[in-house]
């Protein structure tokens, strides 16, 4: 079965540290873009069918509840009984409204871009919400019905000690949340952290968060199912495991990656040509996908780990059991592991 990514390219305001493709929103790009999305949807052929939809950004509760349910028509009749659909919001876009909007339309799953409860955190990551507006988003989701809600945290800036992270990770266990995925904050050349970076966590305080958020996290019921993210039993992304499982998705939207029939590809960054399109431009940026490197690379992002074959066992001996374990005929990283994951790709690769 295959998935579907929806790239969202708007934002009410960029984040300093962000470089995901999204410009301003304006209401008409608005429109004109989902017109687009709809062509590009109708035009992937009719017997693809999807058991995940994924809208990503950007900023996708920007959009309308219409606007959202005129795309999700697109491809209602393709989707499976129980279809995973996730929406990436971000606290302020979440009124009650439209939180009921985009459920009537079929999204059934949120991610909300919460990154800390810590004021102070938030105005340094240039994020538009106070730690009020993603509680109140929070709670007024659950209760508008929805049961699968996720929050991303992110972790890295020097103020972010021990008792910041304890203290970030008691306010998110309150909370009605099924899914909390924490990001390590990267400082991408070409944002204006890059420019002028903050002061951030030392390599090995870091790596201190990390396991404390991963005892944290196991104690209080989440799973580590994967290097940033952390479930309750049975609510692990199930569209976000496609790309770690190396199973199809389509992608649709300017910036959006795909990958299908063991090719990856993307959609410029262009939101004016998407719009102006018949059908969007695509680019293959690998046409020999989901070979062994990438089942190696991605499967051990997962705690389900892979089978490994002779040869990966052997490599593998020297890291055990600090970094590697094998569990069951599988072999899986280690909280260690996940940590200096390049280095134990590069041994084992
Ligand atoms: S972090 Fe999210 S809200 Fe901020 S600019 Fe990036 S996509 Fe937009």
């Amino acid at each position: 079965m295959n998935g579907l990514y929806i790239h969202v390219p708007f934002c009410a305001k960029k984040c300093p540290y962000c470089d995901f493709y999204s410009q301003s929103y304006r209401a008409a790009a608005a429109e004109s873009y989902v017109s687009a999305v709809c062509r590009n949807l109708r035009a992937i052929p009719q017997d693809v069918r999807f058991d995940t939809v994924y809208f990503g950004g950007g900023t996708p509760s920007l959009l309308t509840a219409a606007q959202t349910d005129a795309m999700l028509a697109e491809v209602r009749s393709r989707l499976s009984p129980g279809a995973e659909i996730t929406m990436e919001m971000n606290p302020r876009t979440m009124q009650t409204e439209k939180l009921m909007g985009f459920k009537a339309a079929g999204v059934n799953r949120i991610s909300v871009g919460v990154q800390s409860f810590q004021p102070e955190v938030l105005s340094l990551l240039g994020r538009n919400h106070s730690p009020e507006d993603a509680k109140d988003a929070i709670l007024r989701a659950y209760q508008c019905g929805y049961e699968n809600i996720s929050l991303d945290l992110m972790l890295g800036l020097f103020m972010q000690d021990a008792d910041s992270l304890d203290r970030d990770l008691a306010e998110a266990l309150a909370l009605p949340v099924t899914h909390i995925s924490a990001y390590l904050l990267k400082i991408e050349a070409q944002t204006p952290f890059g420019k002028t970076p903050p002061d951030m966590l030392s390599d090995d305080d870091t790596a201190a968060r990390y396991l404390q958020l991963h005892d944290r996290l196991t104690k209080a019921g989440f799973s580590h199912y994967e290097i940033s993210n952390f479930a309750k039993p049975g609510y692990e992304s199930r569209h976000n495991c496609k790309y770690w499982r190396c199973e199809p998705y389509y992608a649709v939207g300017p910036a959006a990656h795909g990958c299908v029939g063991h090719v990856r590809y993307a959609v410029p960054k262009d939101l004016s040509a998407f719009c102006a399109g018949k059908l969007q431009e695509t680019y293959i940026t690998d046409e020999n996908a989901c070979g062994r490197e990438d089942r190696i690379m991605l499967g051990l992002r997962l705690s389900e780990g892979i089978v490994p074959d002779d040869a990966l066992m052997r490599r593998a001996k020297p890291l055990m059991p600090q970094y590697l374990v094998t569990e069951n005929g599988r072999l899986r990283m280690t909280p260690e592991g996940w940590l200096v994951s390049n280095s134990v790709l590069a041994a084992l690769l």
